[in-house]
């Protein structure tokens, strides 16, 4: 394996692309003649992921100036830092009714929401979840769209009560897409590749929005697309609606991602500056990041056995679906070389991704004597009867992982926090300024909340960190894909 090494604690594996060779588990029966103990291992483990000040710092400037070589020009730096067109947010006068359609995953969302202005805010919303069948995963993009503009023609007839539409108007939408988009304005962006296990003929290279329009045409549902965003860029127009004060979104969930409000002039790489605002959103793409991350062998192994190695380091370091896959690596090479669960390794504990980042959380809520929380996961998940003491070195290894990533996305926060603060003297330190959360780690893991909150107040300071405020948003993103398709009404603001 091409591995470099490069101080004790701060790494970068990644040399080359080529680098990947994959290393197949083993069983390994021990005998009792061990050496080496749990202890020990763990011990390595938390040097390797130590994340003091100056890491956490040297990511911070990292992340700062891989953003600024990403505005630069297109391909500038890890980070794609990309143009979302978004340049009005909404303003809380907003008024009429919207639609919103989220398709991320293996749900798509469908919500309409009727806004009344500065006083009487969101007057009613409605929304309806569908699952995509999995053979439509696998299908032509028009099996795809369609599928998708019929669920919504059923909920649009569905319309009624509270909701109704200015006579003469048509109805407007907000999509919300999660995979990566070329953008070429608010309402229009070419697909760049399907992820998340989706592999939908014919899309990539093509424009999602006219995708869409064509299928509702053909679902003769007469509505208009006013806003195509990315998740992060929906959950900051969502929270935006509520607090002025939010500058920055981040979602933590099975993957990670943030965006943020930049001013056009410090976007070299943008062609058009016309921006009524003088304002845009900038999607980052900061999984991709990987300068300077304390790395273990452990992540090592992980990426150059995913599907996708040496990309998304950042993420794979910090986000809901990995942290469980990394200490399950780390429980089982304490099994195979330290007896951690008895004489022989549970076969389970062999299966990639059968520890899930919930099941670590569960365990570091137990705050029982014998840790039974503990046993009941580790029975459950590796098939093994444990020892209090194997509980207690597990809880370890949770706690580790969980605190890096929090940490590291801490810092992370920062980094934007710090580049937006460089270029506007005060108006980001200098007064409250918001970071609007969302996604299922950041919601359900309280350690992980709590250790990225420790590390922005230290990287902060105290005085600077009481105008950092960094929040849990209420409404999503799915709410301010409607709102952005308001805001970015064909038909103006309706004031
Ligand atoms: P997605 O990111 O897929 O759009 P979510 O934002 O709901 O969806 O995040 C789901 C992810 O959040 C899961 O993949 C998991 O990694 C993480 N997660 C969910 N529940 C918990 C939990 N109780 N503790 C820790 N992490 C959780
Ligand atoms: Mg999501």
């Amino acid at each position: 394996m091409s591995v470099i090494a490069v101080s004790p604690a701060v790494g970068s594996f990644c040399i080359t692309r080529s680098a990947k060779m994959v290393s197949r588990p083993r069983v390994v029966m021990a005998v009792g003649s061990n050496t080496i103990s749990g202890a020990s291992i763990l011990t390595k483990l938390q040097k390797d992921c130590a994340t003091p000040l100056p890491v956490l710092r040297h990511v911070v400037d990292a992340m700062a100036d891989d953003m600024r070589a990403g505005l630069a020009v297109e391909g500038g730096s890890d980070l794609k830092m990309i143009l979302s067109y978004v340049d009005a947010l909404p303003t809380g006068n907003e008024k009429g009714l919207f639609y919103a359609l989220d398709l991320g995953g293996t749900n798509f969302r469908v919500l309409r929401v009727q806004l009344g202005g500065k006083e009487e805010r969101v007057i009613s919303t409605e929304f309806e979840q569908v699952s995509i069948p999995p053979e439509l995963m696998f299908g032509t993009t028009e099996e795809l769209f369609d599928f998708i503009a019929s669920g919504l023609a059923k909920f649009a007839q569905k319309e009624g009560g509270k909701f109704h539409l200015q006579q003469g108007k048509t109805r407007e939408i907000g999509f919300t897409f999660s995979f990566p988009v070329k953008q070429t304005s608010i309402d229009s962006g070419i697909l760049i590749k399907w992820t998340k296990g989706f592999a939908v003929s014919g899309t990539a290279g093509k424009d999602v929005v006219a995708c869409l329009n064509e299928a509702m045409k053909r679902q003769e549902l007469d509505m208009r697309v006013s806003a195509l965003v990315n998740d992060t860029v929906g959950t900051l127009a969502g929270s935006r609606y509520w607090d002025d004060d939010v500058m920055v979104a981040v979602i933590l969930g099975t993957g990670t991602n943030a965006c943020y409000v930049e001013r056009v002039d410090a976007i070299p790489k943008l062609q058009d500056p016309s921006s009524t605002s003088g304002r845009t959103i900038v999607n980052t793409e900061w999984g991709a990041f990987s300068n300077g991350l304390p790395l273990t062998e452990f992540d090592q192994q992980m990426d150059a056995e995913s599907i996708n190695p040496c990309e998304q380091i950042f993420e794979k370091t910090i986000s809901g679906m990995y942290l469980g896959e990394i200490v399950r690596r780390v429980l089982l090479r304490m099994a195979e070389a330290a007896d951690l669960f008895g004489h022989s390794v549970p076969e389970k504990l062999l299966m990639p991704f059968s520890l899930r980042t919930p099941d670590i959380c569960a365990m570091q809520q137990d705050t029982s004597k014998d840790l039974e929380e503990v046993g009941s996961v580790l029975y459950d998940v590796a098939g093994v009867n444990s020892s209090t003491n194997a509980r207690k070195i597990v809880i370890d290894v949770c706690d580790t992982i969980a605190k890096r990533g929090g940490r590291l996305a801490g810092a992370g926060i920062v980094g934007i926090l710090q580049k937006m603060e460089l270029d506007s003297k005060g108006l980001i330190f200098g007064k409250r300024t918001v970071v609007a959360m969302d996604g299922g780690l950041y919601e359900h893991y309280p350690q992980y909340r709590r250790y990225l909150q420790e590390a922005v107040t230290e990287l902060l300071g105290p005085e600077i960190s009481r105008n950092i405020v960094i929040e849990h948003s209420k409404d999503g993103s799915g709410i301010g894909a409607a709102l952005l398709a308001a805001s970015n009404s064909k038909y103006g603001h309706d004031i």
